[in-house]
């Protein structure tokens, strides 16, 4: 199914992504993201908003300065005086963002319709002179009667601009009525069409891979979904969505993204999620006896995603659900050969723990327990020499060979 097909990640990690409640990057934060996702290889980066003043405009001129491969672009409101500061930073392309729905129109900013389309035809123009190629950015376009929607976006073609974005800016859409929606929009219109949606029900991603699957040509994301509110459809769940589900290709690779939601997790101030999929620090852990079991015999068993697909691994945990083999797995990492009375023994241990610390144990508190048992083969001085080693790199290692 749509085998061949591409589409364009523009990640809006430093637009979207700091409008995040308490988010600010520093300088050398941004340039560290911005080289690190075209170095990845993601195609458009969202930079920033040039109205917000001359330390916004001086960071977005160092960034094109940086001469990334990787077009850039910025955003604006719809207003003269914001488009103005958007000349002469050596970004090529900017967003010019206009409430689509009638709510906004009338409640927001106090217009009806009619001024709207002027407005399009009027900003479009003025950004057109600048020397700007230009997206219209239909904010609520959610909320948006589509026969307005629709009408406004030919105006903006007509208009001279290349892109139009779809934004669910307050989150309420769901897979199909996006399909429905950005259809409508690719039979009535000759323009790239871009999806931009917020997390607010979870939906995301999926509303994002409902977009491309309709036609949209390009797609907005954020690193580790990183946005305002809930966030945005997250870069890595959208790429590895489209790659794995539908077979559409967008050139990132996702080997080293784990740096980069480093990156962008201490940026942010907030730690992740544990179970935030594909970059959660558990996501890729077993414990459950049964699931250790099936994944050192062909990790096939229990694999949908393929951890190396985002430069990860499987690693294995101890705790409550563990069983005897998850036992003599974990000690023969530590370098100890455990024999199987041994390993009941510490199984039993291992769950007292778990049940008491409501954690794993580390690797020292096992070798801790191992201690306590009455006669053990090998000394609990060589046991602490091999601690350095992460023990579940060992196992994936296994399961690697095992795959
Ligand atoms: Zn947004």
């Amino acid at each position: 199914m749509n085998a061949m097909r591409t589409v364009v990640i523009d990640d809006t990690t430093l637009r979207d992504g700091e409008q995040s409640a308490g988010v600010a990057f520093s300088l050398e934060e941004k340039i560290d993201i911005a080289t690190r996702l075209a170095k990845l290889g993601v195609p458009e980066l969202e930079v920033g908003i040039p109205a917000m003043g001359a330390e916004e405009r001086e960071s977005i001129r160092i960034l094109a300065s940086l001469k990334l491969p990787a077009r850039l672009l910025v955003w604006a409101r719809m207003k003269s005086e914001d488009i103005q500061q958007c000349a002469g930073l050596g970004v090529p392309m900017a967003d010019l963002s206009v409430p689509a729905s009638d709510q906004q129109i009338q409640r927001k900013l106090g217009k009806d319709r009619r001024w709207v389309l002027a407005n399009i035809r009027r900003c479009v123009a003025q950004a057109r002179d600048l020397g700007l190629q230009v997206g219209v950015g239909f904010e609520d376009a959610s909320r948006a009667d589509p026969d307005f929607l629709l009408q406004a976006a030919q105006t903006a073609q007509a208009a001279g601009a290349r892109r139009i974005r779809y934004a669910d800016t307050v989150g309420i859409m769901e897979p199909f009525g996006v399909h429905a929606a950005i259809s409508r929009l690719r039979d009535g219109l000759d323009v790239e069409i871009e999806m931009h949606a917020h997390d607010d029900l979870g939906l995301a991603t999926a509303n994002t891979l409902a977009a491309a699957l309709a036609g949209a040509t390009h797609l907005n994301t954020t690193v580790n979904g990183l946005g305002e509110r809930a966030g945005n459809a997250a870069l890595e769940e959208v790429v590895l969505g489209l790659r794995q589900l539908y077979r559409i290709e967008t050139g990132v690779d996702l080997k080293k993204f784990p740096a980069l939601s480093a990156l962008v997790e201490n940026a942010s101030g907030e730690p992740l999620g544990w179970r935030k999929s594909l970059v959660g620090k558990r996501v890729f852990s077993h414990e459950a006896g049964i699931h250790v079991d099936g994944l050192l015999k062909d990790p096939a068993n229990y694999q949908g995603v393929d951890p190396a697909a985002v430069g990860r691994r499987h690693t294995l945990v101890l705790g409550k659900h563990s069983g005897r083999q998850g036992v003599i797995q974990a000690y023969a990492q530590l370098g100890i050969a455990l024999e199987k009375r041994q390993a009941d023994r510490l199984l039993a241990e291992v769950r007292q723990f778990a049940v008491r610390e409501r954690r794993s144990p580390d690797d020292r508190e096992l070798a801790d327990l191992y201690r306590t048992l009455p006669q053990h083969s090998s000394s609990p001085a060589q046991a602490e020499t091999v601690l350095g080693e992460r023990p579940q790199e060992v196992a994936s290692h296994r399961l690697a060979v095992a795959a």
